[in-house]
Parts: C-alpha cells; sequence; structure tokens
C-alpha cells in the first residue's frame, strides 16, 4: 500500500507566551522582564513544522479551539507546508497555551494548559484509523490525552507502522504503550522519572535507557542536550557526540531533534546517521531563539554537517 501521508505526528498545538528575563522570579517576587512575543508552538506543532522544513511529508492530527489563536495556528502549519486536514477544532475548549520564562542563561521554564489538545481523539479512536494506516512513521509526545496516546500506538503496531514517542511532559508510562513504541526519546530528566532512577551522566542514561528496554521499547534515544544523545538498542549503546554552538534559547531542542529524526528514518538513514543529523538540527535551534522561528531549514544543517 502507498503510505501517501508520510510522516503523521499526533500532538499538541499550543500559543506560547514567551517572556525574556534576567532571571526567574522567586515565590511571590515581581521582576521586570527584558521583551514578550506570542509565537505558535506546542510539542506537536513544533515536531510537524521541523520535520517539513527539513523537506518531509509531514501530516499533522491535532486539535484547536475556535479561536483567534487558533485559526493562527493553522494558518501557520499551512504556510510551513504541513497537512492540516486532521487538525480539527473544538466547539467547548480553548486552543491550548504554553507560559514560558527564558532566563539569560537561554534555560526555560513552561507551564501548558492544554485546552483543545485533550479533546482530540477521545470520542472516537477508530476515527485515526484510516489516517494512522496511511503513515510512514507516527510521531507522538505526552501533551495530548494519554490513552488516545495509547491507543494510537497500539492502532500503529498492529499496522507495522513505526512509533516515535518523545516522552514530554514525562508521566508514566504503561507496559502495553512501552511495547508499541520503535524509538521512545526521553531526555535525561524523562529517562530518570521513566526508568525510576536518577540520571546525572551517560552512565546513567545507559542504565536508565535499558530499564526501559526491558519493558519493551526497540529502540531507547536519550538526548544530552550539549553533550548529543546515547542510542541504546539489543545490539549495544553509541554516544553520538552533540555540535558546539553558543545556546540563546533551548525551546524546541527537543522538538527540533524528534522531527529531523523522524524525517531521517523516513529517508532510509541507519540510526546512528539519522541522530548525527537530529545532533545538528537540535544545536541550530538552541542557537537561535523561539520554537517555530529556531527551527532550522535543510541547507543549514548540511552546512553543520560538512
Ligand atoms: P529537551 O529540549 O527535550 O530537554 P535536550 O536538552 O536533550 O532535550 O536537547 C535535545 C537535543 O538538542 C540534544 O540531543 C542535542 O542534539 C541538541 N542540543 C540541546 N542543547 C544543546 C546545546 N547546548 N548545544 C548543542 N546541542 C544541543
Amino acid at each position: 500500500m502507498v503510505k501517501r501521508l508520510g510522516i503523521v505526528i499526533i500532538g499538541s498545538l499550543n500559543m506560547d507566551m514567551v517572556v525574556r528575563t534576567s532571571r526567574a522570579p522567586e515565590a511571590g517576587e515581581t521582576l521586570f522582564g527584558q521583551a514578550f512575543a506570542l509565537s505558535p508552538g506546542g510539542k506537536g506543532a513544533n515536531q510537524a513544522v521541523a520535520a517539513a522544513r527539513l523537506g518531509a511529508e509531514v501530516t499533522m492530527i491535532g486539535r484547536v479551539g475556535k479561536d483567534g489563536f487558533g485559526r493562527e495556528l493553522l494558518e501557520v502549519m499551512r504556510h510551513e507546508g504541513v497537512h492540516t486536514q486532521y487538525i480539527g477544532q473544538s466547539e467547548t475548549q480553548a486552543t491550548g497555551v504554553a507560559s514560558i520564562v527564558v532566563d539569560e542563561e537561554g534555560e526555560n521554564r513552561i507551564i501548558v494548559v492544554p485546552g483543545a489538545n485533550l479533546e482530540m481523539g477521545r470520542e472516537d479512536i477508530a476515527a485515526l484509523a484510516p489516517v494512522i494506516s496511511q503513515a510512514e512513521m507516527v510521531v507522538m509526545q505526552l501533551e495530548t490525552d494519554l490513552r488516545m496516546c495509547e491507543q494510537a500506538a497500539s492502532m500503529a503496531y498492529s499496522y507495522g507502522i513505526p512509533v516515535i514517542l518523545n516522552p514530554a511532559p514525562a508521566r508514566a508510562l504503561n507496559d502495553e504503550l512501552l511495547q508499541h513504541v520503535a524509538y521512545l526519546t526521553p531526555n535525561e530528566t524523562e529517562a530518570g522519572i521513566l526508568s525510576g532512577m536518577e540520571v546525572n551522566s551517560i552512565t546513567d542514561a545507559g542504565k536508565a535507557a535499558r530499564i526501559l528496554l526491558q519493558k519493551g521499547v526497540a529502540n531507547v534515544i536519550v538526548t544530552l542536550g550539549a553533550k548529543g544523545a546515547l542510542i541504546v538498542n539489543d545490539t549495544g549503546s553509541q554516544h553520538i557526540p552533540g555540535f558546539p554552538v553558543q545556546a540563546v534559547d533551548t525551546v524546541a531542542a527537543g522538538d527540533s531533534f524528534n522531527g529531523a529524526l523522524a524525517y531521517q528514518l523516513t529517508s532510509g538513514k541507519t540510526l546512528a546517521e539519522a541522530v548525527r543529523f537530529a545532533n545538528a538540527v537540535g544545536a541550530l535551534a538552541v542557537g537561535k531563539h523561539g520554537a517555530i522561528p529556531s527551527l532550522p531549514q535543510l541547507a543549514e544543517v548540511e552546512q553543520l554537517l560538512k
């Protein structure tokens, strides 16, 4: 069967409200920030645009509200070449928003109010079957309804379609979901939460990843910030170093990595090649401000990989 929908990203669309400040305020403290910006985001949307900018065919399944933010997000997705026919509009819930504080070091602190994102797939998971069955690969994160993610992963698995699960924001996942995941991509914090052990080094990341392999995931790729990423599967583990850059804003580092990974894996690259490429994309994304505005085009990535 021809897989005409390319990479199918099931995930969140949020409007990011980004405040830049010298440092994050303490409880009860008020600070003057340096700047404020509204920008389209949400892990699903970021990952979709990341893959589309690199040249991938991308279809997004998501839900926004019938409001200004929702219309803007749909417009941005279309403008980026993402297929939007499966992004619904909620009758009752507002578009998801994320409140993001970025400090001078480029570190971010984020609160997400999911709104319409949580409605998706709850009523009628079977409606996703015709879309999922036409995917080359399915990519999910955890800013949507967990039950929906479990069912979508199970459906993709039954069609033999590989699933990338980016377990962010971290929460406990059952083994059945993990058994349906071909590529699990936690960062160090998420790897720690999912495995139940502290992850403070590459060695710890390897141990945590092996715990997750035992739960049934086929490949674990722990992203390690500036240190790159660690691939762990049945054949062993391999550290793929990151690319040195001046980090100005780590928003969307993981999202750009996941979009790039999906693009590379559906282009027939090996996992090690795909992770090296995704490290380059992640490095370029942390070198610029914003979520979607920071996502690189293919030519920039090729330049860095030379
Ligand atoms: P998350 O954004 O989900 O917390 P990470 O911080 O691990 O995830 O970043 C994801 C990927 O982005 C890393 O694996 C790496 O490829 C790249 N990256 C992140 N931070 C940096 C950095 N400071 N320098 C270079 N690459 C980075």
